[in-house]
């Protein structure tokens, strides 16, 4: 496994490769950013951004998404992956907002997670950009990576790598960190076909090493 230390080293690196990494949705309150990430669930942030202007337009606070009909909200959404799901689960969590949090996005990893379709990265996503609350999101780049670098296990869960990674990171780092790792994801460690030549980690990767070896 990638020591503490090593793992930081490869941080300042990326952080050098990608500076600045920030989330790319648009948002302009806590809770927009809160719809958009439920809408970016396997969907691309190109593709959500397209829609939340009207979409926000159309339904600008909680109690006008708790009013609509689904279908009016559907309308809006129908370009997005798993629409009619995120349709219902936007509509009941802002009920939830309504009862249970007078309208306010909630602060916290246990409240946030009660709302409709609010997972852990869902949260960790909301907490970390809207409220500056150290956190960090685990989506399938950081996961690949994680384990291209053995930052975590070959058979590790998505909480354990959480867990990994926040105890190798200083907090300060965790929310760049993860914005950082996910556009290093998409633009040299992909899934597919990895930039491993081009990587400033290949000394310490093992896959990235294994890769090229296998490529000849
Ligand atoms: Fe990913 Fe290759 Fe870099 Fe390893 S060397 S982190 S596999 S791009």
């Amino acid at each position: 496994m990638l020591s503490k230390t090593k793992t930081r080293w490869a941080f300042d690196q990326l952080y050098t490769l990608i500076p600045d990494a920030k989330g790319a949705l648009v948002a302009d309150s806590p809770f927009q950013l809160l719809i958009a990430v439920m809408l970016s669930a396997q969907a691309t942030d190109v593709s959500v951004n397209k829609v939340t202007p009207k979409l926000f337009r159309d339904f600008p606070t909680p109690t006008s998404f708790a009013n609509a009909s689904l279908e009016s909200i559907e309308a809006d959404i129908h370009s997005i992956g798993l629409y009619h799901n995120k349709a219902k689960h936007i509509k009941t969590c802002c009920q939830q907002l309504i009862a249970d949090f007078g309208g306010e996005v909630p602060q916290t990893h246990a409240e946030l997670e009660q709302l409709a379709g609010v997972g852990r990265k869902t949260a960790n996503v909301v907490l970390g950009d809207a409220f500056n609350v150290p956190s960090f999101a685990v989506d399938t780049h950081v996961t690949r990576i994680a384990k291209r670098l053995r930052i975590s296990a070959q058979n590790a869960s998505v909480t354990q790598i959480e867990r990994d990674f926040q105890a190798k990171l200083p907090e300060s780092d965790w929310v760049k960190a993860h914005h950082t790792l996910i556009l290093f994801g998409r633009q040299y460690c992909t899934a597919r076909n990895p930039k491993c030549q081009q990587c400033p980690l290949l000394t310490i990767c093992v896959a990235g090493q294994q890769y090229l070896a296998d490529r000849g």
